[in-house]
């Protein structure tokens, strides 16, 4: 206890902390406050480690020699300072093998729609203003004219995401009324979005028709009733139906819902407004594609096969489209300046699609060819193995990407990569765990995935091969340790 009093005396006040070069170079970075703040933590953290070193050994006086010096107080202060400066915003590489990977905010955006969002950010622009006449204008005129042109579509309009556009559709046409879905087509996907919920939210009757793998045109046909407010198809993206299954096609559907007087909204998901055949991939209904079969609305993504920002769109028949934009819930759903500067950029890309693998980095990492990710897989192993140490084997493996975000869900790119494996056979799991954290607390994290006892690092979507090996650098500096 007298020692504790003692030793609790020594601790040097914050003002003499504060005079040491280190609180200097702490205060020009962070600020006084800040720091006084932190000196505080460092002053209390020393009290505490004393505090349990002087009751557990007698190797505590040591420590409490070095805690104690103003300037190690000084350096714990900045070194918090600077650990709690790095932004929670900060980039990762994404070596799961997912393109699209929902968690790690899904497509990675054009050069193009980056330059375009800097200037929205910067400047004032017209974005609500009609340059020609000189007078109000709507938000939607930035992005209509290409998402028309590039659909197909009589019009068009943009709010939030993909959710967004089906509750805002879903409302406007069937609030009060019944809408049409086929029973294999209830999904769920991700993050919450049940369509049964969103409908309920909508204030639209939900009236499931057909079974669970097969849905006929009798089916939709016997449903629509004078309460029908629309037929809604929805495509099954991150689940397939295989065996006896039966679903009626979007042209069939579209007729009967035009004989019917009864609009049909095509809730596309992911949509793409290319033939990805054209890149080696599956082909994928394109948005013209459904327009063209006949649907009144299609609904889409902005960053899933689409390769912008979050963003949902709302393509077809001008009537609808206006009523949509008259919806008072339109307002809250809208979207601000700095995604339609980037979306306008993103789609003006879409013009030419001989380039479009090459500047839109979503297309060009789907479609990087394997012999290139095999060549950066052998390029990077020996410092890969460097940084990981002896205690792991590091080989280059075949492996699978995917596209994710439910956008082609039966697609898998064979792809090339790096497995990580415990050397020897105690503790395997935990080590595996380990060497995965200190991968993601890298200054920028990588993130791979484990698989059968290797943490495995998918190079599809690694770009920038220097900047990975020169992070990899404090991986290294951290295991010797
Ligand atoms: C992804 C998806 C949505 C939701 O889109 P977000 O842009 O994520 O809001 C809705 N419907 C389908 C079929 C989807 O695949």
């Amino acid at each position: 206890m007298e020692s504790g009093t003692s030793t609790r005396s020594r601790i040097p006040s914050v003002d003499e902390i504060l005079k040491t070069p280190a609180a200097h170079q702490a205060v020009a970075g962070f600020g006084r406050p800040r720091v006084v703040e932190a000196i505080r933590h460092a002053a209390a953290a020393a009290r505490r480690a004393m505090g349990a070193g002087e009751a557990a050994a007698p190797g505590a006086e040591v420590l409490a020699a070095d805690i104690l010096a103003a300037d190690v107080l000084a350096a714990n202060a900045l070194a918090w300072l600077e650990a709690d400066a790095r932004p929670n915003a900060r980039a990762v590489f994404n070596l799961t093998g997912t393109v699209l990977h929902t968690n790690l905010g899904r497509a990675v955006l054009a050069e193009a729609a980056i330059d375009a969002a800097t200037v929205a950010m910067r400047e004032a622009l017209a974005l609500e203003f009609d340059l020609a006449q000189g007078r109000r204008g709507e938000r939607d005129s930035m992005v209509r004219g290409l998402l028309c042109e590039l659909t197909g579509a009589e019009d068009a309009t943009v709010v939030n995401n993909n959710a967004a556009a089906v509750l805002l559709a879903l409302n406007t046409l069937a609030k009060g009324k019944e809408a049409i879905v086929s029973r294999g087509e209830l999904i769920e996907i991700g993050g919450a979005f049940r369509m049964p919920e969103i409908m309920a939210r909508a204030g639209v009757r939900l009236v499931e028709v057909g079974t669970t793998n097969r849905t006929h045109e009798k089916d939709y046909a016997g449903a629509i009733n004078p309460k029908t407010g629309l037929i809604l198809k929805v495509h099954t993206s991150n689940y397939r139906i295989e065996g006896f299954t039966k679903a009626v096609s979007g042209k069939a559907i579209a007729a009967l819902a035009g004989a019917s007087h009864v609009p049909l909204l095509n809730d596309l998901g992911s949509g793409t407004l290319v033939d990805l055949a054209r890149y080696g991939l599956t082909h994928e209904q394109t948005v013209a594609e459904a327009v063209s079969e006949g649907a009144d609305l299609v609904t889409f993504s902005g960053d899933k096969l689409l390769g912008g920002p979050q963003a949902g769109f709302i393509v077809g028949r001008r009537e609808l489209i206006a009523r949509l934009n008259r919806n008072p819930m339109k307002r809250a759903l809208r979207i601000d300046k700095i995604r339609l500067a980037a979306i306008e950029a993103t789609l003006r890309l879409y013009r030419d699609p001989d380039r479009l693998a090459e500047r839109l980095p979503t297309l060009r990492m789907m479609a990087r060819p394997l012999a290139d990710i095999e060549a950066a897989a052998t390029r990077l192993v020996p410092a890969v193995a460097a940084a990981v140490g002896p205690d792991f084997a590091a080989d280059v493996i075949a492996c699978t990407s995917q596209i994710g975000s439910g956008s082609l869900p039966a697609e898998v790119l064979p792809s090339a990569g790096l497995a990580l494996r415990v050397v020897g056979t105690r503790g395997k799991g935990r080590a595996l765990a380990a060497l995965s954290a200190a991968l993601r607390a890298l200054d920028r994290p990588v993130i791979g995935r484990i698989e059968n006892d290797a943490l495995i690092l998918d190079l599809r979507c690694l770009e920038d091969e220097a900047a990975f090996v020169r992070n990899l650098a404090t991986l290294q500096r951290e295991e010797r340790r």
